[in-house]
């Protein structure tokens, strides 16, 4: 990757803001603003053709506007906003410039900024090689502004898949060879084995009672993934082609509830001093009964109804969003029928209780305890320049190179500690318990603003082995949080750094053998849409696959993916990941047609007001 220099990074931002200048709309709101939010707000399609609408009015001027793109915006905006609302819809049109103006005009602005194309407002990053996307348009030559469409000639932006490199693996064997129908027979057993062996590390005492929260979250994730896009439920008494998809989702949601019952049970007695890793796994479960809205354990849900609800597209969190909770009226009648008789405020277990003392807990530890850094003076967070990028040796002071591995010391973009931000701020606010530490009052939005300087990702032989693994974790992290753990697809356009990364190094993490890695790819590249269409990306996926089954295969194909004197984590962890890569692809289905599953809206890209 090469760096740009810095008179180009200087003309770019003032290209930018005399754009933003010349398409002034309303309260310091700019055609641009309003571009960049409703590319997150509304469908592919639509995006598009507001973009079309607004450079068909482009030239009115004339004169110099005609050479030099994006001249003359200010005096055709009002028909411009005309055009975006016939091809959108006023409604839209209305609450996206309500968005820009209202109350949390800030926060709007900050996500619609956060996720766009990068606009090297990470100046203060003097060696982070931008962009790494590419900015320009390949039709027009001109800067792109925006990710699904070029403002400058309107046409929609075609993202290309880079030159994929095999590399030689180790271990290929004779599952390369084999047929479709013994490829896909040995998946599904290998899935059902896998989730059999997550149930059985969910079971032991010590394991539970330390990590049961995460178990329980990684079921839900197991249960939904199988019907990713709500292709289980709308099928779901028929077809004979989901039938495979069905049984690992309901298989799925029999651990899962068992292991609710069992969490409602033991977390009523929590006690007042609670340690970091709890309260994480606290998190992890109250996000897990929140998308099932179990709010006490009168009635939980039966395993058929948790499939049902956490197959179908429509998310069931409802506070503070514009969620409908209709959605999931069947499924909660039949809950009200087996209801029992005691009133709810009898109940053993409630999660206001655990949530008020989550609160109360969270309250003792300071922002850099709980997330690596800082998050609200949104800036990168580095990691410390003795800390070896390579072998992870922490160096003492003054050395230069790492005494353990010899690799040059300096800091880095703590990929570690943006993964904790990331996923902990979205979990906190999702199940409404605001993020309040001792020292600050952390926000998703905060962390968001400094995605455009972190999502230049660098390779295995630029960052090192340890550094890059950590970052690994954040791009399939950053992927799950937009997609609520795999819960539905994501359009590609919006994440094409994280899908030329992934794409890029699947090859890399099955080369580093690295099972966990391998089926996060696998997982995080079906959420993105990638399927057999995708015949660069294809064979690479084949083979993701085969390894993965092929390791279960020498660990004795009991679902079990590591050594039995592995930490218990890495156990269960281990299988929980190469059976979601699994689940992903079948090896004799029919090619997965993503290109018509519009994706939705991802509830990340909405402002969460708590309190
Ligand atoms: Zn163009
Ligand atoms: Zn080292």
């Amino acid at each position: 990757m090469q760096v740009m220099p810095s008179s180009w990074h200087k003309s770019r931002s003032l290209l930018i803001t005399s754009f933003e200048a010349a398409t002034h709309v309303h309260s310091g709101v700019s055609l641009f603003d309003l571009f960049q939010l409703l590319e997150l707000w509304i469908s592919w399609t639509d995006f598009t053709k507001a973009v079309s609408a607004c450079t068909a009015l482009h030239y009115v001027p004339g004169g110099s506007a005609r050479t030099i793109p994006l001249a003359g915006w200010e005096l055709g905006t009002a028909l411009i906003l005309r055009s975006i609302a016939d091809a959108i819809g006023g409604t839209r049109l209305i609450a996206a410039l309500e968005a820009l103006e209202g109350p949390q005009r800030t926060q709007h602005r900050a996500l619609a900024q956060g996720f766009g194309v990068c606009f090297l407002s990470s100046f203060q990053l003097v060696d982070v090689s931008l962009p790494a996307l590419k900015d320009t348009c390949m039709s027009c030559g001109g800067l792109r502004y925006l990710r699904s469409a070029c403002l400058s000639c309107g046409l929609p932006h075609n993202l290309e898949f880079p030159m994929l490199v095999k590399l030689s693996l180790p271990n290929e064997d004779d599952f390369i060879q084999a047929d479709a129908t013994v490829l896909e027979h040995a998946r599904l057993n290998a899935i059902a084995a896998g989730i059999v062996y997550i149930d059985t590390c969910g079971h032991e005492h010590n394991i539970f009672k330390e990590f049961g929260g995460d178990i329980i979250f990684l079921f839900r994730n197991l249960v939904h993934s199988a019907g990713l896009n709500g292709h289980i439920s709308e099928e779901v008494a028929s077809l004979p082609s989901r039938r495979d998809e069905i049984q690992m989702s309901l298989q799925a949601a029999r651990s899962f509830a068992g292991l609710i019952q069992r969490w409602t049970t033991e977390h009523v007695r929590m006690n007042n001093e609670i340690e970091m890793e709890e309260i994480l796994n606290i998190v992890e479960a109250l996000h897990a009964l929140a998308q099932l809205g179990i709010e006490n354990d009168d009635s939980l849900p039966l395993a058929t109804e948790i499939s049902a609800m956490l197959t179908t597209l429509e998310h069931p969190i409802c506070t503070n969003t514009r969620v409908r909770q209709d959605d999931f009226k069947t499924v909660e009648s039949s809950r009200l029928k087996r209801k029992k008789t005691f009133a709810s405020q009898n109940s053993r277990f409630q999660v206001r209780d655990v949530k008020r003392r989550l609160q109360e807990a969270i309250l003792q530890f300071d922002v850099t305890d709980m997330l690596g850094y800082d998050p609200t003076k949104r800036q990168v967070p580095l990691t410390d320049a003795k800390h070896c990028a390579h072998c992870g040796k922490v160096n003492s002071r003054g050395v230069t190179s790492c005494v353990d591995c010899n690799a040059f010391l300096r800091a880095r973009i703590d990929y570690g500690s943006l993964t904790d931000a990331l996923v902990w701020s979205y979990l906190f606010e999702e199940i409404g318990v605001p993020l309040v530490c001792n020292n600050a009052d952390v926000s998703f939005v905060d962390v968001v603003t400094i995605l455009p300087a972190v999502r230049a990702y660098q390779r295995i032989d630029e960052l090192g082995h340890d550094f890059f693994r950590l970052q690994c974790y954040f791009v399939t992290h950053f992927i799950y949080v937009m997609s609520d753990w795999g819960r539905h697809t994501l359009r590609r356009e919006l994440f094409e750094e994280e899908l030329v990364f992934i794409a890029s190094n699947l090859t890399q993490v099955i080369f580093m053998e690295d099972p966990e890695l391998t089926g996060e790819f696998l997982q995080c590249l079906r959420i993105l849409g990638v399927s057999r269409l995708d015949s660069t990306i294809w064979p690479l996926i084949h083979h993701a696959m085969t390894y993965l089954l092929e390791l279960e295969r020498r660990h004795g194909g009991q679902g079990a993916w590591s050594k039995r004197s592995d930490m218990p984590y890495d156990r269960y962890h281990t299988a929980y990941c190469a059976t979601v890569g699994l689940m992903s692809y079948g090896f004799s289905q029919v090619a997965i047609d993503s290109s018509k599953a519009s994706s939705p809206i991802p509830r990340a890209f909405q402002v969460r007001v708590l309190g």
